[in-house]
């Protein structure tokens, strides 16, 4: 295990310190960070397997439904991600989607949908995703033009969704659409499609630089129940922030662990790396940048479990969580760039540990909010306190 010593700071309490050690323990015995040619099997077998293991217990909440908290524990969630991250992308990747994607089921699900989905997806029986991005509507979610048409007791959708994690192999998709009660951000509502409804299938499945199954879906007079809407008629945007409020601060965590893996792989090279009569680690020019790595690490856990914990205390945390994703996301890029640097030649080679997670931290500084959005929710934030 690499550097652990930030599991004694106080934002932390002893069980989710115990967490963090069984899950590094689990993780080096049980996943291989390996990505093979079949990504979608990968990532099937890692849900089971991480169902299996009772660490999908807290990417849910309420412990009726095989949770392992009533309440989400965002430091929890953090901590596993941060830990997965650190071991494979695919594993955090496959941990946090049964989150993102059921989240809005644990915040705001009737007891019926609960009861249906989430002891499935605790147990890594059922996989879930979660769709708001569409083609012409991603960091301005309000301008969605997916539609929701009431029929009887049946909502009709009609349109596409894109970059939808876990699409193709999800069992079921939380699909937000314009419902239409008012304009903007207050007509959207969210539906639970499962796989195989008729009126909805895969458009197309999209490849990118750090593989994980993703794809655009298509929505056509697909009739949903309306027992299957999540939360009330015309609040699914609250639906989606109030999710997003949790998980935002979590992809702050799996970059801290792409950064720790990265600093572990470029101590390991630069101390045993022969130059010049030495070794690498041995000239200043390289001390300073393993300074600087390790220095941008503690920064963006700082700040991380900070919102982590407020949101833990039940606080608002949108300047926080912005802070963090903003902060992590950007620092890890910067060290595991530095770490790519340090092993020079080598750390360009396909399968190298530096070059998986020099592919693998790119898309965090866009997703769940890319940088400018949280550049301007900080901004907005300040702003509203200085004109207040
Ligand atoms: C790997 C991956 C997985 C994803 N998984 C999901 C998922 O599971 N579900 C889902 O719903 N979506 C998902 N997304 C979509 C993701 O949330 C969007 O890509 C993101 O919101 C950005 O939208 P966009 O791609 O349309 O970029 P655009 O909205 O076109 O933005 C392009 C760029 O413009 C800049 N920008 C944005 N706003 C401003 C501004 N106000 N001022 C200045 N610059 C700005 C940013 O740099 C941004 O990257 C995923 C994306 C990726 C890459």
């Amino acid at each position: 295990m690499s550097d652990t010593r930030y599991l004694a700071w106080p934002f932390l309490a002893d069980h989710h310190r115990a967490l963090a050690r069984e899950l590094d323990a689990w993780a080096t015995a049980n996943i291989d960070d390996a990505h093979g040619s079949d990504v979608d099997a990968q990532c099937k077998a890692l849900v089971r397997a991480l169902g299996r293991g009772g660490w999908l217990r807290h990417a849910i909440g309420g412990t009726a439904f095989g949770a392992a908290a009533d309440r989400i524990d965002t430091r929890a969630i953090c901590l596993i991600r941060e830990t997965l991250a650190r071991h494979s992308g695919l594993a955090d990747f496959a941990f946090a989607m049964q989150g993102l994607g059921s989240g809005a089921i644990s915040l705001d699900g009737s007891p019926e949908q609960k009861q249906r989905y989430l002891p499935r997806v605790a147990r890594g029986e059922a996989i879930s995703a979660f769709a708001l991005s569409e083609p012409d509507a991603g960091s301005d979610v309000a301008a969605m033009a997916c539609t929701a048409r009431i029929d009887g007791d049946h909502a009709v959708l009609d349109g596409e969704k894109t970059w939808i994690s876990n699409g193709g192999i999800a069992d079921f998709y939380v699909v937000f659409a314009r419902s239409g009660e008012a304009p903007g951000a207050r007509g959207i509502s969210a539906f639970i499609v499962e796989a195989g409804t008729p009126g909805f299938e895969i458009a197309e499945r999209i490849e990118v630089i750090a593989p994980h199954p993703l794809a655009r879906l298509r929505f056509a007079n697909c009739r949903v129940p309306l027992t299957r809407r999540v939360g009330k008629a015309g609040e699914g945007f609250k639906v989606a922030m109030r999710t997003l409020d949790v998980f935002r601060t979590s992809v702050a965590a799996a970059s801290l662990g792409f950064a720790r893996r990265a600093l572990d792989e470029a101590l390991r090279r630069a101390t045993s790396r022969k130059m010049f009569g030495g070794v690498l680690a041995d000239f200043q020019l390289t001390q300073a940048k393993l300074a600087q790595m390790a220095t941008t690490i503690d920064s963006a856990a700082l700040l991380t479990y900070r919102a982590a914990w407020q949101r833990d205390q039940g606080q608002n945390v949108t300047r926080e969580a912005a802070m963090a994703k903003l902060a992590a996301t950007e620092g890890a890029q910067q060290v595991i760039d530095a770490a790519v640097q340090i092993w020079g030649g080598l750390g360009v080679v396909s399968g190298q540990p530096v070059e998986k997670l020099y592919r693998e931290i790119r898309a965090l500084r866009i997703y769940e909010g890319a940088t400018e959005v949280q550049q301007l929710i900080i901004a907005r934030e300040l702003l509203k306190d200085a004109r207040a």
